[in-house]
């Protein structure tokens, strides 16, 4: 009874990780987007970014549905859900990821942090089954900082169960982000 168990570990090792690692690669074009990209003189909007776009236009120019917006966030539906709920929550100051946060965002993270939670509650969803946090560095699609929201946890797949896995190499929480703060 030893077979599967080494085929598991095989598995496991030798066909997830690395597949992993390519859908990963694949998803991200954009993997590290240089400074020299940004084309505004604070760096608080990127045209080529998907994201300030959103943020600039409400979502009208990507035909997005914005579930909040105020003067520093948006929060929308995530284009390929990993969950029945999932949301996206961005600064709408074009900031490229979580390890690039200083102390003075604490606030800005801890607003991104309480709207998230804000919104699962809102649609009655119980706040032990949800998964909050960042992609960190190289690891992102998107090079503009945004926080994951998923529900429920318990519906997610392996392979997404995976990608946003806390407290990883490639996702952490708030909590972690906001101890770096
Ligand atoms: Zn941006
Ligand atoms: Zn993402």
């Amino acid at each position: 009874m030893q077979r599967p168990i080494v085929c598991q570990a095989l598995l496991s090792h030798y066909v997830v990780v690395p597949l992993f690692l390519r859908l990963m690669a694949s998803s991200s074009q954009a993997v590290v987007e240089a400074p020299s990209t940004l084309d505004s003189t604070d760096g608080s909007f990127v045209s080529s970014c998907i994201f300030c776009k959103i943020a600039a236009s409400g979502g009208q120019s990507t035909n997005t549905s914005i579930l909040y917006q105020d003067d520093d966030i948006v929060a929308f539906p995530d284009i390929k859900p990993a969950a029945k709920h999932h949301t996206l929550i961005i600064p709408k100051q074009h900031i490229l990821n979580a390890k690039v946060l200083t102390s003075e965002q604490k606030a800005l993270v801890q607003k991104m942090f309480d709207t998230g939670k804000k919104l699962m509650q809102e649609q009655g969803i119980p706040l032990d089954d949800v998964r909050y946090g960042f992609h960190w560095p190289p690891f992102y699609s998107i090079g503009h900082l945004h926080l994951h929201v998923i529900a429920p946890v318990s519906e997610m797949s392996f392979l997404s169960k995976l990608v946003f896995k806390p407290n990883t190499w490639w996702f952490v929480t708030s909590d972690y982000v906001m101890s770096r703060l």
